[in-house]
């Protein structure tokens, strides 16, 4: 197939970088080059952000139920025709076909469940010290809002920040992932096609040091809202710094799942198989690290081997009925394998998988499981994204929270357990953001995705996640009080 050459899409125009500059991007699945982006110079940033600053005075004056209208449109467009997009998705990314059709209409509840805090979000009214005095905290948009994005759910990612952005009354500038541009692009199509005033939403495609960098460092940008690796977090945190921008950073994870001897065992390895494969174990909130009470962890694991050893992947736009597509490049094939031999090397034992799938065209690595793991090995602490789980046992309730909580990253976790006491204790001591009992590890919309330590700061979605996009103003107003 031919490549198709893409735009980026500045104040309601589709432009070339300012030199004509670009990049290529590639289907996981073959290594073919499907498109070709522009490449975004720092001049090319800023007229994007000086197009957001100026498009945002009038936007930030629009009733919030006029912007929300444009919002509902979007997403009733998505609705209407997600095949082509969620094709695109799958193409440059890797996800099944009917993962990234559930991307792009998880996309559309979204974005509808955003426009629907319209009417809802509000201020404050304090009491006063003083007669005569009233203290009022307006809610105001922070202005220009920057978000950086990385490749796993591109569309969903990009909607998280420009939805709340935008009825909230701010503009965003978008920078997707080099790896998972396209999705962006198509998008703001359909934003231009819906009439969202030019310079509300932009996109400027490029990579992270020289794009993102420019962006995350504008000084006329409000909030940088990233998400991403640890690595590129704390550099774009260290950019924003030096104007005191707001930031909100989404990072890693190293998710523990911990298997007490009382677990529907059913339940967890089917929970766990499904937080560790989806999207080919490419997802901030997957299960990474296993651990199983000693009582049951022999058959714990030959169920899981046996789930695993069923998971069908190859290329999702060839085949039908697949469990898993690719993963993004062949750098993350090796940086997986690193990590599993090295275990390997240390002691572990691989009971499937174990190697990436080289007779394969793409970029996959096979469904693995280890054993015999221990806890100082990098694969039990680095983030690991790819369908691989280690699998270690513990004895007591004490010793392994202890074990789940030693560890950089505290975004998600999980426990399977029928027992209330148990799950208590879990709720209380999990030192992690987001904790999911008796299910697989995915998070909704309205409820509030954020991670601790390494995996970062501030958060999405619900009404605290539309707050990351609010700034305060109080007004102190006196008045006579003898107006008769
Ligand atoms: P990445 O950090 O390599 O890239 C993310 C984005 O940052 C890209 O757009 C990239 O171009 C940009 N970038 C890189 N260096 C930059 C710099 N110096 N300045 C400005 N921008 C820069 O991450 P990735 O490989 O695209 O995504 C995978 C990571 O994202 C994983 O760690 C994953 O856990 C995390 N993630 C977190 C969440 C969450 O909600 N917590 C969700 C999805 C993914």
């Amino acid at each position: 197939m031919d490549k198709t050459n893409y735009f980026m899409y500045i104040n309601g125009e589709f432009v070339s970088a300012e030199h004509g500059e670009s990049m290529l991007v590639y289907n996981p699945a073959t290594e073919k080059v499907i498109a070709e982006v522009p490449s975004a110079t720092p001049s090319d940033v800023n007229r994007a952000v000086q197009a957001a600053t100026l498009a945002q005075a009038a936007w930030a004056k629009t009733p919030a139920i006029e912007r929300a209208q444009f919002l509902k449109q979007i997403a009733n467009n998505l609705r209407a025709q997600p095949d082509d997009l969620a094709h695109i998705v799958t193409e440059e990314q890797g996800k099944t076909l009917s993962l990234a059709r559930d991307e792009v209409l998880l996309t559309a509840d979204y974005i509808e469940y955003m426009a629907e805090w319209a009417r809802r979000y509000e201020g404050e009214i304090i009491q006063s010290d003083r007669r005569n005095e009233n203290l009022f905290i307006f809610k105001q948009p922070v202005g220009v809002v920057a978000g950086i994005l990385p490749w796993n759910f591109p569309l969903f990612l990009m909607a998280r920040k420009m939805a709340p952005a935008l009825v909230t009354g701010n503009a965003v500038v978008i920078k997707p992932s080099e790896d998972a541009p396209i999705n962006s692009l198509e998008f703001a199509k359909i934003v231009d096609q819906v009439g969202v005033p030019k310079g509300i939403f932009n996109v400027v495609t490029g990579d992270g040091p020289v794009t993102g960098a420019a962006l995350a460092s504008h000084p006329q940008v409000g909030l940088v809202s990233f998400t991403g690796s640890y690595e590129a977090g704390s550099s774009v945190m260290k950019m924003a710094a030096k104007n005191i921008a707001r930031v909100s950073l989404e990072l890693g994870g190293k998710a523990p799942a911990i298997v007490m001897k009382d677990a529907n065992l059913d339940l967890a390895v089917d929970s766990i198989v499904k937080s560790r494969i989806i999207n080919t174990g490419q997802a901030c909130n997957c299960a990474e690290r296993i651990y199983v009470h000693q009582s049951i962890e022999e058959e714990f694991t030959r169920n899981l081997v046996r789930r695993m050893e069923q998971i069908r992947f190859g290329d999702p736009l060839q085949e039908s009925g697949l469990d898993m597509g690719p993963l993004i490049n062949k750098e993350a094939v090796q940086s997986i394998d690193e990590k599993v031999q090295d275990a390997v090397h240390k002691g572990a034992k691989v009971l499937t998988g174990g190697h990436p799938a080289v007779q394969m065209m793409g970029c996959h690595y096979e469904p693995t499981v280890l054993v015999d793991v221990t806890q100082d090995m990098p694969i039990m602490r680095q983030e690991i994204f790819g369908p691989v789980l280690p699998v270690m046992k513990f004895e007591t309730f004490d010793e392994v929270i202890a074990l789940a909580n030693d560890c950089e990253y505290g975004l998600t976790s999980s426990i399977y357990t029928k027992n209330l006491d148990i799950a208590m204790r879990a709720c209380n001591e999990l030192k992690f953001g987001e904790t999911y009992i008796n299910r697989e590890n995915f998070e909704t919309i309205q409820g509030f995705h954020a991670g601790w330590r390494r995996s970062g700061i501030g958060g999405d979605d619900g009404k605290h996640g539309l707050e990351e996009f609010l700034q305060t103003h109080i007004v102190y107003l006196m008045y006579d009080g003898t107006a008769n």
